[in-house]
């Protein structure tokens, strides 16, 4: 009988509790392997933490425990799910950001192998049978016998259920003179582009290959304006690492880079690629890991959780765009790929890249301190000048068209003299949906999301009113719910919106929306950036989605719709988000032959971030803003963590978050400060409302410490939870 530690599939806590099963089978069970148990009744998933040998009976065991024992009720896998390498990692991701290990396994796994009930559905192998040929001596056989020996002789092989007739394979098998072949087959099937020649570097781009191979730094920034070739540069480093038998994986921050990115390294390593992201299948996922694992791919291509990917003898990881948000995953384990690609790396002895045209403050502070190794691309490819832009005051009423609630004169009179070039238009609004709220024009309700109480958003290609936190939506109300005025009015406006004033004003124009909605159905991102690059469409209409990565070459004419959106949101980040994402959109026109214009609408015209952006000048706003981040005492000058204390009780939450302060408060001393309780931004989490206190520290350890003992006193109370968030982003 064997005496089974175990971690249970419920990551109800962010700490770790064990659990003892017995096994009585005679299957293999060690460490690493799910086991299907018993708990509460209920048939759940374990992962095994390690597995010992025992000679007494249950009854002593439980005598000797204090408790009953259960039995494990079956043994899922064969083999341990993880190898020591990614085991020390989810401990280490577990430990940075007080995580449940559970949690942890559950993000690096794929869904059919997690630790999960529902992973037990998961996709079996599937296999491929090809036929081929032992004896091509046709003496003796009919006229359809030896054409297909004849065909096998030709091609080689060829898949049996490309072949139409049965009878005659099952008679040549009986004969033997052909074979069945099975291999596992690749689900995810890979596009095929012819393979590229490399293009010959610019004189910029060898510097900085040299300097990245020259120097034994760990982790380096590049800072490379956009259409400065950075890809290029990822490639080349790539091919370099690969030729010295290691392997690269290359993160992208969202779904829409994917294709792109897939592109160029497919192009340049063929099916020695790899790719992992969250718009393939269960089964093209499981058969992407496996193939990861089992050592045939040097190049894994992918989003945030390819960061886990089982790849062994790393040399190199890629970021591109790593300034993006969306490499902090917001729902726990709450970790950001960036610091876990340095996690890594550090075990690999691999470098870590990390690209961008506006890094994180974060990463070029540390950039500016020597933390980072920062390597420069100034210039545009074919020395294309940075598009000509154009800051549009919506104060001034000379800027205004009568004719459009939404275009200036000058962005209206730039879209239609680009559509009378046969050239490409972006246009992005950070807002999805078609107006931004509802509200009673009589007594001013405005309709709000009973789960987060945050203002409902109106879709009009479904005609309802939906939340852009939870999935609550309503239909269109027909009256307010207050005073029953039928005077319902739709304020503000998202990029439903937008497209609709375009096919207005320019009825022949052919436009694509790229957004969150839009983007819904699987492969439609992919599709539609596709169809874009193709010139299928004459406007791209869409969110933060498009404004990043895209190498289109006929856009010409880029406009930010309304710059304003998010800048004045509380949160410190604000100018940052709004900077990064106006100059990065802007970065979209004139990227290759042809020379780029942009216009930023906005009633802030001289918001620092604005007319920065406008002027793409990194530097001079990486000043200002750290200037403003030392003065308001925010990170990169201090690390900062969030406490969120969630009750159904209002009462409750109040109570506990007052106490959670006072707690930190006595604990940190002089080495934190403690802000909040605050109500955040979105007040309600689940149909509890919540509560948040922010530590800023500089010591790490400490905070860790402090942070961890809190935790463990929340563990254990009833109706109220405690969130912990490391380098939160949004709070
Ligand atoms: P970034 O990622 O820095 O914004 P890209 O890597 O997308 O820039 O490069 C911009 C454009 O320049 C792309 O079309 C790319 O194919 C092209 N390009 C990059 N390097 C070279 C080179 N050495 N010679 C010619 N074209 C290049
Ligand atoms: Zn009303
Ligand atoms: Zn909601």
């Amino acid at each position: 009988m064997k005496l089974v530690e175990l971690l249970i599939e419920y990551a109800i806590s962010s700490l770790d509790r064990h659990f003892t099963y017995i096994y009585k089978g005679n299957k293999k069970v060690d460490a690493g392997f799910r086991v299907l148990v018993s708990f509460n009744n209920k048939e759940i998933v374990g992962y095994v933490l390690n597995v010992k040998d025992t000679n007494s009976s249950k009854e002593e065991l439980e005598e000797s425990l204090g408790y009953i024992l259960n039995e494990i009720i079956d043994v899922i896998d064969e083999a341990p799910l993880l190898n020591e390498d990614l085991l020390n990692l989810a401990n280490e991701v577990s430990d940075y950001y007080l995580a449940s290990k559970i949690s942890v396994l559950q993000t690096m796994l794929p869904p059919s192998l997690s630790p999960k009930k529902s992973s037990l559905k998961a996709p079996k192998i599937a296999y491929n049978i090809f036929i081929e040929l032992i004896d091509d001596n046709e003496e003796g056989l009919t006229p359809k016998q030896i054409e297909l020996i004849r065909l096998l002789k030709e091609e080689g092989r060829v898949l049996k259920n490309e072949l139409k007739s049965p009878s005659i394979i099952k008679k040549l098998l009986a004969l033997n003179r052909i074979k069945e072949v099975k291999e596992e087959k690749r689900r995810l099937e890979l596009p095929t582009y012819e393979l590229e020649v490399n293009k010959k570097l610019t004189e910029d781009q060898n510097k900085v290959i040299d300097e990245f191979n020259n120097s034994n730094d760990q982790i380096y920034l590049l800072e490379g304006v956009t259409g400065s070739g950075k890809t290029e540069v990822y490639l080349t480093l790539s091919e370099e690492v690969i030729k010295r038998g290691k392997t690269v994986l290359m993160l992208v921050p969202e779904i829409s880079l994917t294709p792109m990115m897939n592109e160029y390294f497919i192009k340049r390593f063929n099916n020695t690629v790899a790719i992992l992201h969250s718009e393939l299948t269960p089964a093209e996922k499981y058969d992407e890991y496996r193939k990861i694992a089992s050592g045939d791919i040097k190049v894994v291509v992918g989003a945030r959780s390819a960061i886990f990917a089982p790849l062994s003898n790393i040399g190199l990881i890629i970021l591109d765009e790593e300034h993006v948000e969306s490499y902090k995953q917001d729902v726990p384990p709450l970790y950001h790929a960036r610091d876990v690609a340095i996690m890594r790396a550090k075990a690999h002895h691999a470098k870590v890249l990390l690209g961008s045209a506006t890094p994180s403050l974060d990463s070029r502070a540390r950039a500016q301190q020597g933390i980072y190794h920062l390597l420069k691309l100034t210039k545009r490819i074919n020395k294309q000048p940075l598009p000509k832009t154009t800051v549009v005051n919506l104060l001034d009423y000379k800027n205004i068209d009568r004719n459009s609630a939404i275009f200036s004169k000058q962005l209206r009179q730039s879209l239609s003299q680009v559509l009378e070039r046969h050239e490409q238009a972006i246009l992005l609004l950070n807002r999805r949906g078609y107006s931004s709220h509802v509200s009673c024009r009589s007594c001013g309700y405005t309709f709000k999301c009973p789960n987060c109480g945050i203002a409902l958003t109106y879709h009009k290609s479904d005609d309802m009113l939906k939340c852009h936190h939870c999935d609550f939506v309503m239909p269109y109300p027909d009256a307010c719910p207050e005073c029953q005025s039928k005077y319902i009015s739709r304020i503000g406006f998202g990029t439903e919106r937008v497209e609709d004033e375009v096919k207005k004003l320019f009825p022949n124009a052919r436009t694509l929306r790229l957004d969150s909605d839009s983007a819904k159905v699987r492969t439609r991102v992919a599709k539609t950036v596709e169809a874009f690059a193709r010139h299928e469409a004459d406007i791209l209409i869409g969110t933060q989605m498009i404004a990043k990565g895209h190498d289109f070459p006929l856009v010409t004419l880029v406009g930010v719709v309304l710059a304003d959106i998010g800048l004045n949101m509380p949160n410190y980040r604000s100018s940052e988000r709004a900077f990064q994402l106006i100059t990065q959109a802007v970065g979209r026109s004139g990227r290759q032959d042809k020379t780029g214009e942009a216009f930023i609408q906005t009633y802030m015209p001289t918001h620092y971030a604005i007319t920065l952006a406008a002027q793409q000048n990194y530097e001079a706003f990486y000043l200002a803003e750290m200037d403003n981040r030392k003065k308001t005492y925010f990170p990169p000058y201090c690390y900062l963590a969030s406490l969120t204390i969630a009750s159904k009780n209002e009462e409750r939450a109040i109570q506990e978050a007052i106490n959670i302060s006072k707690l930190l408060t006595e604990k940190f001393g002089d080495e934190g400060i403690i802000l909040g309780p605050v109500s955040p931004y979105i007040p309600f989490l689940a149909n509890n409302h919540i509560r948040v206190c922010l530590v800023k520290y500089k010591n790490k350890d400490l905070a860790k410490r402090i942070i961890k003992e809190i935790n463990i006193d929340y563990l254990t109370k009833s109706n109220v939870k405690l969130l912990i968030n490391i380098d939160p982003y949004n709070f």
